[in-house]
């Protein structure tokens, strides 16, 4: 099951995703949910089309738990190895966008990047998940850009101010519940060209190393989000540019790049 989040009329609901085709094309319906999905819930059966709501970002996460560094070849484009232990970071809830929401170019940055990822949403509280378990905590996957002053996260020791700035954390458009998300492609395109192009078979670390590791230290709650590193391939965004993430099996996120007012 595909799972948006969406507003219309001035309330925020979330819908299931039914229908083949685009966020664009026009072919999509939402059946509006009963209650919210990280519990039990029914299908209302009142629907609405998809192109006639505004997308909302799929989760409101308490937290997002961002890994650095999980595809080799990306590190190696950055003339870094492969850490020993998985570089973990946060991002700020205020960081998080939806489809079509702008990314708006920091002022203090010349160098912006896109970076595609897997997005994997958890579903239910949960801490030292053993790794036989991981399946259990999750709720589905989504497509993220982690996108990234790179000129900054160069000059700064930590990154919060490179990966965490207002609008660096495109998520959506929605949560697929059914897919295996083991070995999907997933890729960048900047005003329709290709930019990155991965398999999520190439992480260092697996989904399931990630839960593992990351609940050792904290709790996730419903709704926490991780994103899980990017391919290689990762490079500028200009204002004015589109830039699309396509995950197979899931769907695709698109964010225009503005300047912020
Ligand atoms: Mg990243």
């Amino acid at each position: 099951m595909r799972i948006a989040r969406f507003s219309i009329d001035g309330n925020v609901a979330f819908g299931a995703v039914e229908g083949q085709g685009t966020v664009e094309s026009g072919d999509l319906v939402l059946d509006i949910i009963k209650g919210i999905p990280y519990a039990d819930f029914e299908l209302s059966g009142t629907k609405v089309p998809l192109n006639k709501v505004r997308l909302l970002p799929p989760v409101l996460p308490n937290k997002v738990v961002a890994i650095g560094r999980n595809y080799a070849e990306h590190a190696a484009e950055l003339g870094h190895e492969v850490p020993e232990a998985p570089i973990t970071f946060f991002k700020p809830t205020t960081s998080v966008i939806g489809s079509g929401d702008a990314i708006e170019y920091p002022s203090f940055s010349e160098e912006l990047h896109h970076e595609a990822e897997l997005a994997v949403v958890i579903g239910r509280m949960c801490r030292e998940v053993p790794r036989e378990r991981v399946r259990d905590v999750i709720l589905g996957y989504t497509c993220a850009n982690d996108v990234t002053a790179r000129d900054v996260q160069k000059r700064e020791k930590q990154w919060a101010r490179a990966k965490g700035f207002d609008t660096s954390c495109p998520l959506g458009p929605w949560v697929e519940t059914d897919v295996d998300p083991h070995d999907l492609t997933i890729q960048a395109t900047v005003n329709g060209e290709q930019r990155q192009l991965g398999r999520t078979s190439d992480m260092v670390r697996s989904i399931e190393d990630l839960v593992v590791h990351i609940t050792e230290a904290m709790t996730l709650l419903p709704g926490d989000v991780i994103l899980t590193g990017t391919p290689a391939g990762v490079g500028p965004l200009h204002v004015g540019d589109e830039v699309a993430v396509t995950i197979e099996g899931i769907g695709t996120l698109t964010n225009k790049v503005i300047k912020r007012g």
